[in-house]
């Protein structure tokens, strides 16, 4: 992966003294990333053969809570540990820490060391590997969008979520004066991130006011998952560092536009955009139409990874850009999935139901076994939407909420096949559990609403 460290060229680093620190880090279900701050010198003697964590880094909410149900972990058996394995093709520098470097880390069973099923790195890399054996490789871009604050995170939670003041005081969209004010942030997010080898592309004003897009150049699954990772971690640090926060929850205030995570997609072969068919209808190959059906097919069995707290629901409404159908259409905002570089070797398929808060390896790892469900089975695709997509009453919904949506995913035997029973079953357990979080709360708003005319 272009730059990266060799292990070589680390131990150079730790022996001349300018790396003191390694990151060991994992992905969890949420997408963050979790693990360890290393002395780089116990990192390159020992630990970057192996370091463990507690197995219930894998079957944790947001709050790191212990919910009960989860088949892998549990007090019954006592929270054993997890094996955390460096993949040492991904040393990088985090040139925003002084002397410091992050390497990312697969889940190993403590016994077997065989990958954990529903490790979010190892299901991507699953998919991966049935595509492969078909004979492509899948190259991905995720847009990230988030809000940067005037507050810091530690005065924002200390005010109770409340009073927020976005960076901006106007829709930022584009806008080069109002994004200037924001340098302080931006431009070291995109210069660190280049030096620590995510090929970025540029970052923009989003359509409200505070909300920022930053694009990374198309990579192939895999690395595009650990840009995103490492990205958005990046994001909420460098934020942090100049005293302010950034949050990727989808909807921060209902009367503001969300945040979602757009996925680009296309196969390639032997180097070749293989979606491109000069022939074709839009340059679009049959392998690509049969992807794309597979894709907008099986949206609603899969939607929970796109989507998979109560919050991210908030998002998709009419006429917000925020899709509510799972249609597909030529260069238009309003479907599920839009064609975009129609008729050229840029030919791509753009899933917009994600939002900024989903976890890229879920998400492609689903989107491909979908793809790859319709190449398998030659799906037709349909004739593409026109207009309004919103307004496309015949069109399946994507669910509509999170219970709906953990419904569809408890009941889907096509996930089951690909990504197997058990990984299943443990992600709806997440979603379950995080509905049953919120069903126990009393909100402002039913206060607010019934306290005096009840
Ligand atoms: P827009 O901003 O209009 O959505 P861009 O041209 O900026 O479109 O591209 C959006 C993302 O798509 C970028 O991150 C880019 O790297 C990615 N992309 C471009 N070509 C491909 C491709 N063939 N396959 C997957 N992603 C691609």
């Amino acid at each position: 992966m272009p730059g990266t460290l060799t292990f070589d060229a680390l131990k150079k680093l730790v022996k001349e003294g300018s790396v003191d620190t390694v990151l060991a880090c994992l992905v969890d279900m949420q997408g963050r990333l979790m693990g360890k701050r290393f002395h780089a010198v116990n990192f390159v003697e020992t630990s970057y053969k192996e370091t463990h964590c507690c197995n219930y880094l894998l079957a944790t909410d947001l709050e790191m809570a212990t919910p009960e149900g989860f088949a892998s972990t549990s007090w019954e058996t006592g929270y054993g540990d997890y094996v955390m394995q460096p993949d040492l093709d991904t040393i990088r520098p985090v040139p925003w820490l002084e002397g410091t470097v992050m390497v990312l880390c697969d889940v190993l069973d403590h016994d077997t060391h065989q990958p954990v099923p529903h490790s979010p790195r190892a299901m991507l890399k699953k998919q991966i590997a049935r595509l492969k054996e078909l004979g492509f490789d899948a190259m991905m871009a995720t847009e990230l969008e988030f809000f940067l604050f005037e507050q810091s995170f530690d005065a924002i939670r200390k005010g109770g979520y409340r009073d927020l003041t976005p960076i901006s005081g106007y829709n930022e969209d584009y806008n080069i004066l109002q994004t200037t004010k924001e340098e302080n942030v931006m431009r070291p997010l995109r210069n660190h991130l280049f030096a620590a080898g995510l090929p970025i592309e540029n970052s923009k004003g989003e359509a409200e006011a505070g909300q920022e897009e930053l694009n990374i150049r198309y990579s192939k699954a895999l690395d595009c998952a650990d840009y995103h990772t490492i990205a958005k971690h990046a994001v909420k640090e460098i934020a942090w560092q100049q005293g302010h926060a950034a949050s990727f929850l989808p909807k921060w205030h209902k009367d503001r536009v969300g945040s979602s995570s757009h996925v680009h997609q296309s196969l390639w072969k032997d180097g070749e955009a293989a979606f491109f068919d000069s022939e074709g209808e839009l340059g679009m190959s049959d392998l690509m139409r049969h992807y794309m059906a597979g894709l907008i097919a099986y949206a609603p069995e899969y939607t929970y990874f796109l989507a998979p707290y109560v919050n991210s629901y908030k998002r998709f409404a009419k006429g917000t850009f925020a899709p509510t159908k799972t249609v597909w259409s030529v260069d238009n905002r309003t479907a599920g999935f839009r064609l975009c570089g129609a008729g050229t070797k840029g030919v791509r398929v753009e899933c917009r139901i994600g939002g900024s808060d989903l976890n890229p390896y879920l998400a492609q790892t689903v989107m491909l076994a979908a793809g790859i469900k319709g190449i398998e089975d030659k799906m037709e695709l349909a004739p593409p939407t026109r207009g309004d997509a919103y307004g496309e009453s015949d069109a399946v919904d994507i669910p509509q909420t999170l219970r709906a949506a953990t419904e569809t995913l408890r009941g889907s035997t096509f996930l089951r096949e690909v990504l197997g029973d058990d990984v299943v079953t443990h992600y709806t357990r997440a979603a379950e559990w995080e509905q049953e979080e919120y069903d126990r709360v009393v909100t402002d708003w039913e206060i607010a609403r019934g306290f005096e005319r009840a």
